[in-house]
């Protein structure tokens, strides 16, 4: 049975909402919501026995994207709905924040890939790696898992909480390094979901920090930066 966590709960998503302005009504909300994906994820963990940080991702991610799904149906259904469209990238230039949860995730996709596909991400991450650490300059970075060609994830299925967040109204104001203006609630749904999956992998003794993408794979792959 899981300690009680809704105190530290709320001080990590004070920590990760503060810019967004939410009212104490919506961040109990929030809170609410990170306890629930900490509830489902620690079930999965638990019933899987191995694999516990792949089985957090597993159900943060059910519950994040149905949340933010439906949301994005319904702006869609007002006319509010979001430019995002394949092909449309500058967002996947800005560095990108992960748990041990999203990239188990992201390394059983790999698992799945051919080897011709593997590798070249592979090559990719350890080009990308000197700037994400600071060896080098990082200036506007490509994230090793965008199709350089088409403009889309590679790895869309199992892509980290946080891109599952990332819309904007207007492309034009999506610039490769720069700020995205986003969309508020699919990132607060996104942002409560990673603290949710961040409670979980704590609970089964798993490291629960986040970390920026390109590092955390570069690790994960044994890359040199
Ligand atoms: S957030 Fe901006 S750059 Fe990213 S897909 Fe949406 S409109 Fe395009
Ligand atoms: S994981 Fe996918 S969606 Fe996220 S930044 Fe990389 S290419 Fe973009």
């Amino acid at each position: 049975m899981a300690s009680d966590q809704r105190p530290l709960a709320r001080s990590l998503l004070e920590r990760e909402l503060e810019d967004f302005g939410l009212d104490d009504e919506e961040l109990d909300e929030a809170v609410g919501f990170a306890l629930e994906v900490r509830d489902l994820a620690q079930g999965v963990a638990e019933a899987r026995g191995d694999g516990a940080a792949k089985a957090v991702a597993g159900a943060a991610r059910l519950l994040a994207t149905n949340a933010i799904d439906e949301e994005i149906r319904a702006d869609r259904a007002s006319g509010d709905g979001p430019a995002c469209a394949p092909g449309c990238s500058a967002c996947c230039h800005l560095p990108v924040s992960v748990t041990a949860a999203d990239v188990a995730l992201l390394l059983a996709w790999l698992a799945q890939q051919t080897d011709e596909v593997r590798e070249d991400i592979e090559r990719r991450v350890a080009a990308a790696l000197p700037h994400a650490t600071g060896a080098r300059p990082r200036g506007p970075l490509a994230c090793p898992l965008l199709d350089p060609d088409a403009g889309t994830c590679l790895a869309y299925e199992a892509r980290p909480l946080a891109c599952r967040g990332c819309f904007s109204d207007d492309a034009s104001r999506c610039v490769p390094g720069g700020t995205i203006t986003t969309f508020v609630l699919p990132q607060v749904v996104a942002r409560s979901a990673a603290v949710g999956a961040r409670l979980a992998l704590a609970e089964h003794g798993l490291d629960s920090d986040c970390r920026d993408l390109i590092v955390a794979l570069g690790d994960a792959l044994g890359s040199r930066a």
